[in-house]
């Protein structure tokens, strides 16, 4: 089959992989029907994470299944699934507790890259859940987007304890961020500030909910949010960044008991004690348990209510996926499709 390989940064080829085998009785073989590249693809393109050596790319993923192991019984041929980064038993304390992503048994999906053909899935009963029916076309862009950045923006809602009355701040424009401001507006917030400067993302923050925009960053960004909350700050920051600022931003930008929910992968991000101590604000965040939010996203999507698909502004043939980091790398794209 044919698969994405990163050999060192900002080097992404195309390459002839093995085909994926059941290798244990708990695991399912999908064919994928899309897959797409991650802001988190990025930090070792930018050499910003270590690359060690040839590796397969890729833990975004919808596709039907073909093959099932011997001990798997929900999941079955001919089904359409989703999955995310994370495999989970789905049964564990952990798992019961909302907390997938940190099940005793998970395995990361990265490792095994999705950016292919076809893909073992580990732990298929608990990691796949398959769409009411095999979904036309149009619809596919919105489920993949559920396999991480829509499970993702949604769960830093979730941390971030948005509700009814509530005014939320996004920190971050990128796909998790915009759809952050897509969850905030479906769990009911009453206002919703998205931080951004770049036009067409403002525009796709409008479409989403966004009641305000701002253009300011660090600091200024920070006197903004105060500007508009009364000089209190927001209830809820959801940071979909990562970095040091991005996520002083965030704490600062809310108010006295108030909440963040961070969601950017962390690089070299030290929280000062001092100013965390005198900020009575929640901190709650990690890699998201999207396996939790999965059956309500699927139901949303199956009904038309929400269109996350629409973070995907580039579709490419999957041979082109090096243009796709590129794109994505230069910030030319929000997110890229790529069709097997
Ligand atoms: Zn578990």
């Amino acid at each position: 089959m044919r698969g994405v390989v990163m050999h060192a940064p900002g080097d992404v080829r195309v390459e002839t992989r093995e085909d994926p085998e059941i290798l244990l009785p708990t695991d399912a073989i999908i064919r994928l029907s899309a897959t797409c590249v991650c802001g988190s693809d990025l930090w070792p393109y930018r050499g910003v994470e270590a690359v060690k050596g040839p590796s397969p790319m890729g833990h975004e993923y919808v596709g039907i299944v073909e093959e099932v192991g011997g001990e798997v019984r929900n999941i079955k041929p001919g089904q359409f699934v989703i999955g995310s980064f994370f495999a989970s038993d789905n049964t564990c304390a952990i798992c019961r507790a909302g907390y997938q992503s940190s099940c005793v048994h998970r395995e990361p999906v990265g490792g095994l890259g999705a950016q292919a053909e076809y893909l073992r899935v580990p732990l298929a009963d608990g990691t796949l859940v398959a769409t009411p029916d095999v979904p036309s076309d149009d619809l596919i862009p919105s489920y993949l987007a559920a396999s991480d950045v829509l499970g993702t923006g949604w769960f830093g809602a979730v941390a971030a304890e948005v509700g009814p009355g509530k005014t939320v701040a996004v920190v971050g424009d990128g796909a998790v961020g915009l759809l952050a401001v897509l969850a905030a507006k479906r769990l009911g917030a009453e206002r919703v500030i998205a931080m951004s400067r770049h036009e067409p993302r403002q525009k796709l923050a409008a479409h989403y909910g966004a009641t305000h925009i701002v253009t300011e960053r660090g600091d200024d960004g920070v006197a903004r949010i105060k500007d508009l909350t009364d000089g209190l700050g927001a209830h809820s920051v959801i940071e979909a960044v990562g970095t040091q600022e991005s996520m002083m931003q965030a704490i600062r930008a809310t108010r006295a008991g108030g909440h963040v929910g961070y969601v950017g992968v962390a690089h070299d991000v030290e929280l000062p004690g001092e100013e965390l101590f005198f900020s009575h604000v929640h901190l709650h965040g990690g890699p998201a348990p999207v396996r939790r939010f999965l059956p309500e996203l699927i139901d949303l999507i199956a009904t038309r209510q929400i269109d996350p698909g629409r973070v995907f502004d580039l579709t490419l043939p999957l041979d082109e996926a090096a243009e796709g980091y590129r794109a994505m790398d230069e910030r030319r794209a929000i997110k890229v499709l790529l069709n097997p």
